[in-house]
């Protein structure tokens, strides 16, 4: 069986999906396919069932990749408030939780219901359950070998497979590997998003602080000499929730700062932000002497934590028993307190994907592949990483729309 459309999408996800209503809409036969049996099953798990579909503040400064700025035409093209007021149009209500992050009220299942409704009225296909064995260009187009046997030519080919994060949920290098099978460059990808996790040691003298989480500011510099492409030199600093596990720390911070970390370096965190520790413990210490320091200490930080300082200081005993220095070394036990992860947790557990297919290969209006005519990259698959809070989807819908516009 052999069909031809004008466009051949892979990968039916967040970014997919947009470029087939996109196309659809402008005329084109479009057919999108996917290996897993449902479409946008990242959306339905995102945001803890509630899609953090996009974030008011999106801009490129929340991105990395070798060049942030790829991703400004796009965002600029189809930004947050387009995405809303088609959320809004659909009455699907949502709110903002922080930090500009909008959630759905209900269930991201609306947001899937939308799109998959805009890409029925756009006339796309969507075809489930089938995985592409092979393509190649084939005249002006190209043509591609469905595990179903059939086979379908197109004119345009978007790699809309999104990136490697969660293979459990069907997640594939394939794009990357399509990509390259047309010459197309692409940078290192590693897992993003993503718990980080301590040695052994250090693990068992935290366990006590397992599942205990506080507001933290978590920061890391780049080494001057271990700067790679679209890594930023400046220290980088994120004021969110941390979280301790038995593995190591998560929490929307450490998944912040994961994506800027490297193996062999170090993060600080302050897990009292705007405590002056110092200077409160020195207080209690001229109130009452005779108050234990974890007590005190106690009264700043959570107890437990207070507790684990402590005995990680090898400090005991009363307020009036320690010196200045103890209490300094206190305070930047609580306020500065580096720590060297061993890795993460890996593609397993991670949001996303750092890297991917490299931007300069990209025309940043259109998606398009400079090289290779009729080709296209969209969405995670492509170099370019967003934050926590929505900004991933926010560049999955723009670089959809803006691919969906010409292809
Ligand atoms: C647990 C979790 C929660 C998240 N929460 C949020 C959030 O709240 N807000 C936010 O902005 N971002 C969130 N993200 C990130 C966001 O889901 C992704 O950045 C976004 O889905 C990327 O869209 P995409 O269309 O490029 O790829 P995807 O949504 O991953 O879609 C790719 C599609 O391609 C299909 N596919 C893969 N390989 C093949 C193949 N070989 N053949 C055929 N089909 C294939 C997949 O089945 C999938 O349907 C979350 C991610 C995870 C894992």
């Amino acid at each position: 069986m052999s069909e031809t459309v004008d466009v051949l999408i892979v990968g039916a996800g967040a970014a997919g999906m947009m470029c087939a209503i996109e196309a659809g809409r402008r005329g084109r036969s479009v057919r999108i396919v996917d290996h897993a049996r449902a479409p946008g099953e990242k959306i339905r798990i995102s945001g803890g069932g509630r899609c953090n579909f996009t974030n008011l503040g999106t801009g490129p400064a929340n991105f990395l990749g070798e060049n942030p700025r790829f991703a400004t035409s796009a965002l600029k093209r189809y930004t947050q408030h387009d995405f809303i007021k088609r959320v809004d149009r659909a009455s699907i209500a949502w709110h903002e939780k922080t930090l500009g992050q909008l959630f759905c009220d209900d269930s991201a299942k609306q947001i899937i219901r939308m799109l998959t409704d805009d890409m029925r009225e756009a006339g796309a296909t969507l075809s489930l359950g089938l995985a592409v064995d092979r393509v190649a260009r084939s005249g002006e187009g190209f043509e591609a070998a469905l595990s179903d046997g059939s086979v379908v030519r197109a004119r345009s080919l978007v790699l809309a497979t999104g990136g490697k994060s969660i293979p459990k949920m069907g997640a594939t290098g394939w794009a990357y590997e399509t990509a390259r099978q047309f010459g197309l460059r692409v940078t290192d990808t590693r897992p993003a998003l993503v718990p980080l996790t301590f040695e052994p040691g250090l693990l068992e003298k935290l366990a006590p602080l397992s599942g205990l989480s506080v507001e933290a500011v978590v920061s890391h510099r780049t080494p001057a000499d271990g700067g790679a492409p679209g890594r930023p030199t400046a220290e980088t600093r994120f004021a969110e929730g941390m979280l301790f596990t038995h593995r190591g720390l998560s929490g929307p911070s450490i998944l912040q700062i994961s994506s800027y970390w490297r193996e062999g370096e170090a993060i600080t965190v302050a897990m009292a932000p705007g405590e002056d520790v110092y200077a409160r413990l020195k207080a209690a210490k001229e109130e009452n002497g005779k108050q234990m320091v974890h007590t005190a200490l106690g009264h700043i930080v959570p107890r437990r934590l207070a507790e684990s300082v402590c005995e990680r200081e090898g400090v005991q005993g009363k307020l009036a028993e320690v010196g200045d220095k103890v209490l300094r070394r206190l305070d930047e036990a609580v306020n500065a307190w580096t720590v060297k992860p061993v890795g993460s947790e890996g593609y397993r557990t991670a949001e996303v994907t750092l890297g991917g297919i490299a931007t300069d290969e990209l025309d940043q209006q259109t998606m398009a592949a400079k090289a290779v005519p009729g080709l296209y990259a969209i969405g995670e698959a492509v170099d370019v990483t967003g934050w926590l809070g929505g900004y991933n989807f926010q560049w999955a819908w723009s670089s959809g729309w803006a691919a969906g516009q010409v292809c």
